[in-house]
């Protein structure tokens, strides 16, 4: 066992604590240290065996990553690049909102799901996050912050069920009660629509929220904009959602971004009602932000305005989305931060 620490469970540490000889409440100890309170060397770790903290110093380190480069003030959204140790960078946006403090984190170094409108998507994939590296940075924004995250959203740079294991176990970590300790219900995994993701999630008993981006209410158009329906079409990426939501007994929150002339009719709203009838689910509407990549435009203020009534109009519970912030920005990946988060980079 190697590498750094945060990739491990409690159990992985109190295993590793048994292996050298100590008791497994050792375990519990580095946790609190290191997610409680936010030690940043081994040596502060003062009511461990000075024996137990060489150890640990030889075997792990505490950071995933080399220092991070920040943009935004300390009192409003601040975005983290982060310089992982073989070089790659990823980005994790904090956004305060009154008692709020939602960190959204990155799940892979790039994405190989190449969405349209999504700047991550066209640049590729490199490599999957380790566990470590996804909660460090929950745990850099609490420390930049002085406080714990109340929400974590994994909506950043790729796709987190391409990344099953390792989401997951960074799930259960920010989550433990004697660690980070993010309610369940105040974490969300975003999906393109990965089925088998959505499907293992259904037997994980974790409370966590699922969000899935649907784009579009027609399978053809979903897959001219999200490459990724031509493996999970959309009538079996619906069933998938009714199935979660009969196993979990949960809401799914549907993004759906309304672009001009292509997705943002009173037809479309109609197909959109009837493919969600009876799910229990909400709609997040958002508008498109412009990227280079892709010649969408945002639609008309009307249009936008007439979609939302007419879901309203169908009992779908549907919010059009207009402020900042990652859990209500278009898809997941690099144009949310890029065109909704920090408009400015633009
Ligand atoms: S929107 Fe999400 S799934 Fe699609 S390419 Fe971007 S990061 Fe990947």
């Amino acid at each position: 066992m190697s590498g750094c620490v945060l990739s491990l469970g409690k159990d992985d540490l109190a295993r590793f604590c048994v292996e050298h000889g100590y008791p497994p409440f050792r375990a519990r100890q580095i946790w609190r240290w290191l997610y409680a309170r936010r030690a940043g060397d081994w040596q502060s770790m003062k009511n461990l065996p000075a024996m137990l903290r060489d150890r640990l110093a030889r075997t792990f380190t505490l950071n995933p990553a080399a220092v991070p480069r920040m943009e935004g003030a300390r009192s409003s959204t601040r975005k983290f690049l982060i310089g992982l140790r073989d070089g790659h960078r990823v980005e994790s946006v904090l956004i305060p909102a009154g008692r709020r403090r939602t960190v959204c984190v990155s799940t892979q170094v790039g994405c190989r799901f190449r969405c349209a409108f999504c700047a991550s998507g066209q640049a590729g994939f490199l490599r999957n996050l380790e566990a470590g590296e996804i909660v460090g940075q929950v745990l850099l924004a609490a420390r930049e912050s002085g406080s714990r995250p109340t929400h974590v959203v994994y909506m950043g740079v790729g796709e987190p069920f391409d990344n099953y294991d390792e989401v997951i176990k960074s799930v259960r970590i920010v989550n433990d009660p004697d660690g980070l300790a993010v309610g369940a219900r105040r974490i969300t995994i975003s999906t393109s629509g990965v089925i088998p993701g959505i499907e293992r999630l259904a037997g994980e008993n974790l409370q966590v929220e699922l969000s899935v981006s649907l784009h579009a209410a027609r399978s053809d158009l979903r897959a001219e904009l999200m490459p990724v329906n031509r493996l999970y079409p959309l009538p079996s990426l619906i069933e998938a959602c009714r199935r979660y939501s009969k196993t979990t007994g949960r809401i799914i929150t549907f993004e759906y971004t309304l672009i001009r002339g292509v997705n943002d009719s009173r037809q479309d709203a109609a197909n959109l009602a009837a493919l969600l009838k009876d799910l229990p689910c909400r709609v997040n509407l958002l508008l498109l932000s412009p990227i280079a990549e892709f010649d969408g435009r945002p639609p008309l203020r009307r249009a936008a305005a007439m979609f939302t009534a007419t879901l309203a109009g169908r009992r779908l519970n549907a919010t059009l989305r207009e402020s900042k912030g990652c859990a209500i920005n278009a898809a997941c990946g690099q144009l949310r931060f890029r065109s909704c988060v920090f408009p400015r980079l633009l």
